[in-house]
């Protein structure tokens, strides 16, 4: 899944060469940046916070500015009415997403979402029960589970299945994934996955894993936080049972911006799945009618629960107009290079200065590399902020670099490692 290969050069005209040479160069412009002394930061934090679009305040002064003016009428006069104003978003991020629009709502946020996709594909029974996942899972999505599987009155340390890498490794072995699917496939209720992994940079083969757990009867999700806006992902066909992902990270949305979830074609019109309903995921031809059985709409937002935050979604519109210009297979291009060219100048520096722990096959990881210093780790992060450098710090040595293709330049990525070259040597 590599994009064409690049012959990188070290040389800061090489840097220079590739920008003017990106087609994707002009949607810098399109981004706030932080600012730092009299200019802004070199921000490789869009695993974390992505930046602001500049549309984003107009749409959002708009919208409010329709709730001035028109009050409760906002609802069907608002431009665009406050009642059809999640459709456009939710066909805008089932096309980042790899799905069908019918599959895709954006709604809540993600451990939000994680909860409800539970209630509905984790139903355990005492022959299958158990939930296969990262031994290293993101925080959230641990505590979500051992909730999940206490609520059904099982205990999770003989319930959760985790997967850690084999010692001295960093990353899972995707032959060890099959393995634990063969050896514990007929007790797994559910297989849970983050892609990408929060913390290594790992991607996984969501194809072949999704059709290997379905083999054994398990259901399967995947937690998409670090690979929407990411990884060029096709949903529908690869066939999980289920996804969420949050849209302030590579999607831009904003501090607590909307989440998405992804619900397969094959569930949404099984009437007979638990769901935590609410009136927005009414039928939308009855919902106003207020009768006191619920009849889901069809497709994912059946899952709705509350009328969507018009404010939050106007932000998280003027991003997602920009995916739908650049297109995630283009953006996906440039960040294969942008990737590339950082491990390249990475495996530069001085030996035993850092390595990274993300994998180098382009086919297994996103934009961001994680990477384990030895030299002071506090002090570098500390030169690094001083240069107008931001990038994320995991405690006590790892630091996580994201260029991101909408808005990082491969002069960016030059930069950053120059200061890592200036400390190295220092
Ligand atoms: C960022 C992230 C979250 C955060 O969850 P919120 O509910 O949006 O605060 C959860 N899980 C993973 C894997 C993440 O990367």
């Amino acid at each position: 899944m590599s994009g064409e290969a690049v012959r990188f050069e070290p040389g800061e005209a090489f840097a220079r060469r590739m920008d003017a040479e990106d087609p994707l160069r002009s949607f810098r412009e399109e981004f706030l940046f932080p600012v730092h002394g009299d200019g802004h930061e070199l921000y490789l934090l869009g695993n974390s916070l992505g930046l602001q679009p500049r549309k984003a305040k107009e749409y959002v002064l708009a919208a409010m500015e329709d709730w001035a003016r028109l009050g409760v009428d906002g609802h069907f006069k608002g431009s665009p009415p406050w009642m059809e104003f999640h459709v456009p978003l939710g066909e805008q991020m089932a096309r980042v997403v790899g799905a069908r629009p019918e599959e895709v709502v954006v709604m809540n946020t993600l451990t939000v979402n994680l909860h409800l996709m539970m209630v509905s594909f984790y139903r355990p029974t005492p022959e299958r029960s158990k939930i296969l996942m990262e031994a290293s899972a993101f925080p959230s999505d641990q505590y979500a589970v051992a909730a999940q599987v206490r609520h059904h009155g099982y205990a999770p340390e003989r319930t959760v299945i985790p997967l850690a890498p084999r010692p001295g490794e960093e990353t899972l072995r995707h032959e060890d994934i099959l393995e634990a699917l063969e050896r514990h496939g007929k007790e797994i209720a559910l297989v849970l996955l983050g892609n990408v992994n929060y913390l290594t940079g790992q991607a996984f083969d969501m194809a072949a894993i999704t059709r290997a757990a379905h083999r054994q009867g398990c259901r399967v999700g995947f937690d998409l936080a670090h690979a929407a806006g990411n990884l060029k992902l096709s949903l529908h066909e690869d066939g999980p049972d289920f996804a969420v992902w949050c849209s302030y990270k590579y999607l831009n949305g904003g501090p607590g911006a909307l989440g998405g979830v992804f619900i397969h074609e094959r569930h949404l019109r099984d009437a007979s799945l638990h769901r935590l309903p609410g009136w927005w995921g009414n039928d939308r031809r009855t919902r106003f009618q207020m009768k006191p059985d619920f009849e889901p709409a069809p497709g994912a937002e059946g899952w709705v629960l509350s009328n969507p935050p018009i404010i939050q979604m106007a932000a998280l519109r003027a991003s997602l107009e920009l995916f739908d210009r650049a297109t995630m297979p283009a953006l996906r291009a440039k960040s294969e290079k942008l990737t590339g060219y950082l491990e390249f100048l990475i495996d530069r520096l001085p030996e035993g200065f850092v390595r990274s722990l993300t994998p180098r096959d382009p086919g297994q990881r996103g934009a961001h590399l994680s990477l384990r210093f030895t030299k002071d780790p506090q002090r570098m992060l500390e030169t690094l902020r001083a240069e107008g450098i931001h990038c994320d710090f995991r405690y006590p040595d790892i630091i996580r670099a994201a260029p991101v293709p909408l808005y990082n330049s491969f002069l960016d990525v030059h930069r950053f490692v120059s200061v890592l070259e200036r400390y190295a040597r220092g």
